[in-house]
């Protein structure tokens, strides 16, 4: 049997660790494809929406390993700009983009732009695809606005210009952050899928017997 095991397509490791979390009570261990000795080839993100992306890369994985896999994909929406830099969040700037040019390009996008219209929301989808073809997602969306200045200490992508009730998200810790932010959201709201798919399933078992 395969389904204790789920291969995760993040080479990213915090993000590993946090779904090792909220998988572990379920009883499920949560893999790399390096952990599998496998290398899972590259997808392309051409997707429309964070959730396009994060199927794209699970049903990859899924078909390439024969584990259930599960994938994510998030990213700053701006109101102000139509929800922009959306699903192009990490490469705002453009070819070698890094956080801070991204987070100055933001500020530049925004100068002209007042106090009361600089709301945004990070959004994270979360898919989960299983061998025989069911799919789960879930999505976690934070509302925020941007600062004028970044505030912090340089943090992860646009953490130091996003503000939650007037603190950056590079200002809360990992715990108070994980809370509040839209990964935490599609998390827990994984997890839940996940509990509910695992009770039908046993459901369907005992109906058939
Ligand atoms: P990915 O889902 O890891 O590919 O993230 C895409 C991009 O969205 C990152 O490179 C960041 O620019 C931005 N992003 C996503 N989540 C966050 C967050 O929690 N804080 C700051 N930036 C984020």
């Amino acid at each position: 049997m395969k389904d204790n095991i789920f291969i995760i397509a993040t080479h990213n490791p915090k993000k590993l660790a946090e779904l090792s979390r909220i998988l572990a009570p379920l009883g499920i261990r949560a893999v790399t494809d390096r952990e599998l000795g496998i290398t899972l080839p590259e997808v392309e993100e051409t997707g429309e929406t964070f959730l396009e992306n994060a199927r794209l890369k699970a049903r990859s994985a899924c078909q390439f390993s024969g584990y259930p896999a599960i994938a994510d994909d998030s990213g700053l929406m701006v109101d102000a700009l139509d929800g922009a830099p959306g699903v192009r969040s990490a490469r705002y700037s453009g070819e070698g983009a890094t956080d801070e040019k991204n987070n100055q390009k933001l500020l530049q996008a925004l100068q002209q732009v007042p106090e009361g219209q600089r709301g945004a929301q990070f959004v994270c989808a979360i898919c989960c695809v299983f061998p025989n073809g069911d799919e789960l997602t879930a999505e976690g969306i934070c509302r925020g606005r941007i600062g004028f200045e970044p505030k912090g200490s340089g943090g992860f992508g646009y953490d130091p210009l996003f503000l939650y009730n007037g603190v950056s998200f590079d200002q809360l810790s990992p715990e108070q952050k994980d809370a509040v932010s839209h990964r935490g959201k599609a998390l827990k709201a994984l997890q839940q899928a996940l509990i509910t798919y695992y009770q039908e399933s046993e459901g369907t078992k005992h109906a058939d017997q």
